[in-house]
């Protein structure tokens, strides 16, 4: 990883770097922080010669060799001072909310208009909303590319950011071309890495975000964040980890709640985590629990199923999204603890 003296390498310097590697048969991958760009190898760069050429150039600070299984997204990168915005709030700076319903209706278009004002107002920072759907089984309701013109919609009337997840390359296209915010890559499909490099592909340069599901079968620590790195390699680091449970299941939950995860996840990665207590207990009921152990256990974030009429929602929602003002309760608890950790006067 090469850090130059300055925030960016100018054309020239990036050409002569470029050049330089591929005699030791590597390629560069330019990643564009908010506060300084780096310069990954992309290759084996653990030659001493080559480390040498590159930290010997004028204009470049150092080549860092850290030894990690993701050394972009490692505690120790550059790329730590990187801030993700989201929905006006600075990751890690001030508690991101995201709440919507499980699925968007796409013969109820009103139901997520008043769904997201109610959020809004309850303190929604960006809305959630699934227009295609991956399913336990595969003859549930999959989906509607109707539902994308409405998400998007339901952006313009309450002016919040929005996120849906993408299964497959027509859905990225689709959801990029009408303007998706928050890309989510689902559970089912963390280690989807062709996915995840059509993703990785798609957004660089762009400010999209990514939410990156843990894999609900135990993913390894190690292996969630490799496959987020795995996206931010392309160039944008614009990456949330987002522990959702995992199987097998406790009785009476949906799966096995993993937000405490969290510090051992922040231990390795500089890269934000957003927790989806919804989707981890798996009944409205105890949502509001999940999302304050969350938030205690240092999550930056919560992605919340919400809906103002939750029996009458698709898919997840009869089960576990909450409504608009239990939305506003638990963020008003959730602030709270946040505020114990990083007292507001002492924040600046
Ligand atoms: C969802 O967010 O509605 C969803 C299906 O998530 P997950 O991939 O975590 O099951
Ligand atoms: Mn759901």
């Amino acid at each position: 990883m090469i850090i130059p003296k300055t925030p960016k390498l100018t054309d020239a310097q990036l050409e002569d770097v470029t050049r330089i590697v591929a005699e030791f048969g590597c390629r560069i991958q330019v990643i564009e922080g908010a506060v300084q760009s780096i310069y990954a190898i992309v290759g084996d760069e653990r030659h001493e010669l080559l480390i040498n050429r590159v930290a010997g150039l004028e204009y470049i600070d150092r080549v860092d060799t850290i030894q990690s299984p993701h050394k972009l997204l490692d505690i120790r990168s550059e790329l730590k001072n990187h801030k993700t915005v989201f929905g006006g709030i600075e990751l890690g700076k001030e508690l991101l909310a995201i709440a919507g319903p499980c699925t968007i209706d796409p013969a109820n278009p009103n139901r997520f208009y008043e769904t997201a004002e109610a959020l809004k107002e309850a303190g929604a920072h960006a809305l959630r909303g699934g227009v295609w759907k991956p399913r336990t089984n595969p003859y549930s309701y999959q989906g509607d590319n109707k539902a994308l013109d409405i998400l998007m919609e339901g952006a313009r009337r309450t002016g919040l950011p929005v996120n849906t997840e993408v299964m497959d390359e027509e859905n990225l296209k689709l959801a990029l071309d009408a303007g998706v915010d928050m890309l989510q890559i689902g559970t089912r499909n963390a280690l989807n890495y062709s996915l995840l490099r059509k993703v990785g592909q798609a957004i660089a340069g762009k400010n999209t975000v990514v939410l990156l599901k843990r894999g609900r079968h135990i993913g390894p620590i190690n292996e969630f964040i490799s496959a987020a790195e795995y996206i931010v390699n392309f160039g944008n680091p614009n990456v949330m980890l987002c522990p959702r449970g995992t199987l097998p299941s406790l009785e009476g939950y949906r799966n096995h709640p993993d937000e405490s995860i969290t510090p051992l996840i922040k231990e390795k990665t500089w890269a934000p985590v957003v927790v989806d207590p919804s989707h981890s207990v798996g009944k409205s009921v105890y949502v509001e629990a999940c999302s304050m152990a969350a938030v205690a256990y240092g999550a930056d974030g919560l992605c919340i199923e919400a809906n103002i009429d939750p029996t009458r929602g698709l898919g997840d929602d009869p089960k576990q999204a909450i409504t608009p003002e239990a939305f506003r309760q638990l963020m008003e608890k959730c602030q709270a603890i946040w505020n114990l950790k990083s007292p507001p006067e002492s924040s600046e």
